[in-house]
């Protein structure tokens, strides 16, 4: 049967002459974000206007694997996954009041005058759907979170896919019957948040910042990543690694909130994330209660914790982008090696060992994008740097002659002649857990 035939394989392409997607010479003129700039010249996002962006083979492969760590830390906590609408009803967004508050809310009227928003966060949806399953204190505590498009209207979107008008999030939002065991669980989240930055390659840059709670709380928490590319503004303790954010800093005398020092450097930053106390703020307008054990209806207490994933995709390009291009963090590299092939037409033996690595690397769980086009070795190193793998290994005439293959590290651009052995070793140290 024809259909099995062609259904073979279900390994994705990674030979890098069936790519459909080519890395380019130039940024599209109009964009000035680094970050963007890097991300469409090598092909891993396509941009289809301001702030609206396509992930690419390449570019989806790291967000893939940005939203795999997500998922796992949020499944240590217990955290349940869905997926709720971008479309939401118009009555709900009046029930919190934000349809007339939100200036960046996207409305939108369809052709029977029926009007929706384009969802920013999913507050509006989530808590009237957690109405219907808690009645009684046993119901609680949960949480629940999703990956999901996410819409806001800016009106300069010039910041490539730091700040988009079209985005993906990690939403959370957990449900409690007091403050105490929503506040026990939200100090959990901050441990859970420290250890996703951590793991995407951000960790060291990464500060748990505290910002205004607005009316509810005193704090809510942000995690800033420093860059130049950012657009906001922090004091860093180093002795208690954490962080003020501007707005907030003059209400705390300038000083350090856990150690009171004032000794604190300044520097701009990035928002990767952040977790607020919401209290009651939403569940109150849509009376989610539950009752206790006296059988007296209490208001459900609630957190809500946020992610945006090409955020800190585009910061990670920030943080670690260089003159020649992307420099991946080995855990969400969209590859863990560049098998780089340099042979002709008529000398077979060169595909030959380049096949026989790819196999053996492959079938050892290597994630391996082998460049098997024929252009001049120049082009193919410009390329591979550009595209920013952590590990480039050549495979070629003089490497076969001399029985060794060469590799270079990407992030340190050091150069090694290696042995076979020593090869496989350094590939698998390289693999993704
Ligand atoms: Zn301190």
């Amino acid at each position: 049967m024809i259909f099995k035939v062609i259904y073979k394989d279900k390994k994705p392409i990674m030979r890098q002459s069936q790519l459909f997607t080519r890395t380019k010479k130039e940024a599209p003129s109009d964009e000035v974000a680094k970050n963007a700039k890097l991300l469409i010249r090598a092909g891993f996002v396509d941009k289809l206007q301001a702030g609206v962006y396509t992930y690419l083979p390449l570019g989806l492969r790291v967000l893939k694997k940005i939203e795999n760590i997500i998922r796992e830390e949020m499944n240590t906590v217990g955290g349940q996954e869905i997926l709720m609408p971008s479309l939401q009803p118009k009555e709900n967004w009046q029930t919190t009041g934000r349809w007339d508050t939100m200036d960046d809310l996207y409305k939108i009227t369809d052709t029977s005058g029926r009007e929706n928003a384009l969802g920013p966060t999913h507050e509006e949806i989530v808590v009237p759907l957690a109405k219907q399953f808690i009645s009684s204190y046993r119901d609680l505590p949960f949480s629940t979170y999703q990956f999901q498009n996410k819409f806001r209207m800016e009106l300069r979107a010039k910041s490539g896919i730091l700040r988009g008008r079209e985005f993906i999030m990690k939403d959370m939002y957990s449900f409690h019957r007091d403050e105490a065991d929503m506040v026990a669980f939200y100090e959990k989240m901050k441990a859970v948040y420290t250890r996703v930055f951590e793991r995407v390659g951000i960790g060291a840059t990464t500060f748990l910042t505290y910002a205004s709670g607005g009316s509810f709380s005193k704090y809510s928490h942000e995690f800033q990543t420093i860059t130049s590319a950012g657009e906001d503004f922090i004091y860093i303790c180093d002795k208690c690694h954490l962080a003020v954010n501007k707005e907030i800093i003059e209400d705390q005398g300038n000083a350090c909130p856990q150690c009171q020092s004032k000794d604190l450097r300044t520097e701009t930053s990035v928002e990767v994330g952040n977790i607020f106390e919401l209290k009651t703020k939403y569940s109150a307008p849509f009376n989610l209660s539950y009752k206790d054990e006296e059988g007296k209806d209490q208001t459900v207490v609630m957190g809500c914790y946020g992610i945006g994933l090409g955020r800190v995709l585009g910061t990670v390009v920030e943080v670690y982008g260089d003159d020649n291009g992307l420099v991946w963090p080995a855990e969400i590299a969209p590859f863990s090696v560049h098998l780089v092939e340099l042979g002709n037409k008529d000398d077979k033996t060169v595909r030959e060992e380049a096949q026989k690595l790819y196999d053996e690397l492959t079938r050892d769980g290597v994630e391996v994008l082998w460049d098997d086009r024929e252009l001049r070795p120049g082009e193919k190193f410009a390329e591979s740097d550009l595209i920013g793998i952590p590990l480039r290994v050549v495979v070629s005439a003089k490497t076969l002659a001399a029985g060794t293959f060469e590799i270079k590290n990407r992030a340190t651009g050091e150069v090694f002649m290696v042995e076979r052995a020593v090869l496989l070793e350094q590939c698998n140290q390289c693999k993704v857990k």
